[in-house]
């Protein structure tokens, strides 16, 4: 029986996270000795998914599912997916849509899952526990619905040949529970922090809001998405979309730098499953250093500016 996995996208692109979650259920799918199926909801082209294993390709259009909802989306995979085993990215979408699908199936739910699974009868994964202070192997026999943790799997080419075909589904007007009465689109030009390849995050040793300019250039001549630690979110420093760690957004970017944050365990808790992680603090006690890849003990607000003056003149 194929891996199915929904793979996520929006105007006619594939989120990241989502071609992730392809990755990880083709992972999957080896330890199984199968294959993938991936259900994409609108028309986005499926040759994106042969090239992260996907042999073959549901496409599915349908007007109740032209707005995302949990109760929707999830009716149309449980009439799509014909297989024990379902990944979603741990997007809020694939969030939202995981447990009601889980529930509508009957399967089990495992979340935020990071590594692929060392067996599939029972799915049997390790996935961390405890704020990311222990790792939890867990096995769930039967039905399962996975989430695939948001840059912590990365995506991995694997290009198979595939196949793709349109599908129906009965979901209608009558499904979607959670009606749009109006969005409003506060135009921005940020990037998106759990996408974020580089993220450049600030706390409190920033002394105020007024100073994050600094943080901000540096961000931008990086391509990075800024972050924060939650009392500077708590104070009104930063809007809370901002705020990691564990009571925060988690992310896994490939470069987090920290400036003026303390690195407590609840902040960590979000952040350590960064690939690289450099830290800017002017106390060289401060516990971020033993998370730390590099780190520069001084002054912010002398090492960032000049921090960003020479990597302009780098790319320039
Ligand atoms: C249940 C619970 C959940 C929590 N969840 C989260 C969470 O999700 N995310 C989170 O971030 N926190 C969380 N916290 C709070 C956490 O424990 C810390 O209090 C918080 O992370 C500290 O934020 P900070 O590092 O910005 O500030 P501080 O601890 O005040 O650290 C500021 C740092 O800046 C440095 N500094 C000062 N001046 C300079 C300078 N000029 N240049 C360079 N460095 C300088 C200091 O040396 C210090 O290390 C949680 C706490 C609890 C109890």
């Amino acid at each position: 029986m194929a891996i199915f996995v929904y793979a996520e996208s929006h105007d006619g692109k594939y989120k990241k996270a989502g071609l992730e979650a392809v990755s990880y259920a083709k992972s999957t799918a080896d330890v199984a000795g199968d294959t993938v199926t991936a259900i994409v909801f609108g028309n986005t082209p499926a040759d994106e998914l042969y090239q992260y294993g996907a042999s073959k390709v549901i496409k599915v259009e349908n007007a109740a599912l032209a707005k995302f909802d949990a109760n929707a989306y999830a009716k149309a995979l449980t009439e799509l997916v014909q297989g024990d085993i379902v990944v979603l990215p741990s997007t809020n979408e694939g969030s939202s849509i995981a447990p009601v699908l889980a529930y509508k199936t009957g399967a089990s739910l495992i979340t935020n899952v990071e590594k692929a699974p060392t067996a599939v009868a029972p799915f049997t994964v390790a996935r961390k526990a405890f704020s990311g202070k222990g790792i939890e192997t867990v096995a769930a026999s039967g039905k399962v619905v996975v989430t695939v943790l948001q840059n912590a799997f990365g995506t991995k080419e694997n290009a198979v040949s595939g196949s793709e075909e349109t599908s129906s589904v009965s979901v209608s007007d009558a499904d979607v529970k959670v009606k749009v009465i109006s969005t409003e689109l506060a135009s921005t030009d940020k990037i998106d922090l759990k996408e974020a390849d580089i993220v450049v995050s600030a706390g409190r040793g920033m002394k105020g809001p007024e100073n994050w300019g600094m943080i901000e250039d540096l961000a931008k001549v990086l391509g990075a998405a800024t972050a924060s630690s939650k009392p500077v979110a708590d104070i009104g420093w930063r809007p809370h979309a901002e705020h990691v760690g564990q009571t925060g957004k988690a992310i896994a970017p490939n470069l987090y730098i920290a400036v003026g944050i303390s690195g407590a365990i609840q902040h960590l808790a979000g952040v350590n499953g960064s690939k690289t992680i450099v830290v800017i603090n002017n106390d060289a006690e401060a516990p971020f250093f033993k998370a730390a890849d590099y780190g520069i003990v001084g002054d912010a607000f002398e090492i960032v500016p000049k921090l960003t003056e020479e990597l302009k003149k780098y790319k320039g």
